[in-house]
């Protein structure tokens, strides 16, 4: 086992941390400012739960030959049954009702979620009511190390906690259930995972310089990414205009980190939630445990979501779509 120094070698020096945020918190030498994962100052141990919960080194998804979209009980197309609760997510609003459910109904104490940019960098957030649930809602494309909220939130003690996450951040919450060196109330308090599909995130501080220079001012109220061939990236504005720059301006605030990701469907979480293509409503699911289906099955006896199948030309794109993420080489 290994600790800071080989992260510092191995991940922050090359500039591979993602922001994850699965180590800030777990020691005080490790925070999150400005959109960043940060060393603070001399940690002189030999191995360290840093290292054990890093997504960039205990990377065990992604071969070429196996399932392109993970393990899975099913998939389906779902969103909100309440048209409010649409109006202000991402796509079909499933995420948000998910989370609205599991703590209306007591099975999470607390939701881990990622605020939006009215406060400067996006971050993790502790959400207990509704109103702290929905003002998370929306999509940030960049790594905001909301996991430091998950570890701020189990510190002293076991909280059932329902986190919303990236790939990566659902590699992190399964390394550090499995890791000898975790504190039982992290490994206990993983109640459920809800995973987000990601082809990359963006530097929080690029991104944000860019904004600027285009005079935009946050908080922006949407970000999008349109599936291909639309190219674009989208940003919608307090004013409720949406600007629209070509993928290639953003490009290369894309996170160096991310292209050593193989995982598009966050293949660790017990669902898993994403767009489907040409009907912006809608979300893909995918249920890939006994604890995501249960929760589901929850979600449609007490008429939380609409649910359907998801039409099978949508499921070979998401496939093809998430193999070729597997194949992306690192440059
Ligand atoms: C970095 C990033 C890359 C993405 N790439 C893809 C992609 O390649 N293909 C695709 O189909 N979809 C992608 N998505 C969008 C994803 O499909 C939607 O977030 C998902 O479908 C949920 O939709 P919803 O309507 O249920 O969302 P909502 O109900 O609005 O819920 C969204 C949830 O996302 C959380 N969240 C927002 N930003 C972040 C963040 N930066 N890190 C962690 N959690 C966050 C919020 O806490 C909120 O709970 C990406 C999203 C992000 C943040």
């Amino acid at each position: 086992m290994k600790g800071i120094r080989a992260i510092l070698a191995e991940v922050f020096k090359p500039g591979l941390c993602v922001g994850c945020g699965g180590c800030v918190g777990l020691c005080p030498y490790i925070s999150f400012y400005d959109g960043k994962v940060i060393y603070t100052d001399e940690c002189t141990r030999d191995e360290g739960r840093c290292y054990e919960v890093c997504p960039r080194i205990q990377c065990s998804i992604g071969q070429v030959d196996e399932e392109p979209i993970g393990p899975y009980l099913a998939i389906l197309r779902s969103r909100a049954r309440n048209t409010e609760i649409r109006q202000t997510t991402q796509y079909g609003g499933t995420i948000t009702a998910l989370i609205l459910l599991a703590l209306k109904e007591g099975l999470i104490k607390k939701a881990v979620l990622t605020s939006d940019d009215s406060q400067g960098a996006p971050s993790g957030v502790i959400a207990q009511t509704e109103e702290e649930v929905m003002a998370c809602s929306g999509s940030r494309y960049v790594g905001a190390g909301s996991l430091e909220a998950f570890n701020r939130a189990v510190k002293e003690e076991t909280i059932p906690c329902g986190i919303v996450g990236l790939p990566c951040q659902a590699e992190s919450l399964r390394s550090m259930q499995a890791s000898p060196l975790s504190h039982p109330q992290h490994k206990d308090s993983v109640t459920i995972v809800l995973g987000l599909f990601c082809t990359w995130s963006l530097d929080y501080r690029s991104l944000n310089r860019f904004l600027k220079e285009k005079n935009l001012k946050t908080p922006i109220i949407k970000y999008d990414i349109p599936p291909p061939p639309a190219n674009v990236f989208q940003v919608t504005t307090r004013d409720k205009e949406t600007i629209e720059f070509p993928l290639d301006d953003i490009r290369s605030f894309v996170m160096p980190g991310c292209a050593f990701c193989r995982d598009m469907t966050a293949e660790k979480a017990d669902l898993s939630v994403g767009t489907v293509e040409g009907m912006e409503e809608w979300n893909t699911l995918i249920i890939r445990t006994k604890i995501g289906q249960e929760l589901l099955e929850l979600a449609d006896k007490k008429g939380v979501l609409e649910l359907e199948q998801l039409p099978r030309s949508n499921l070979e794109h998401l496939k093809e779509a998430s193999l070729a993420k597997r194949r992306r080489k690192p440059h």
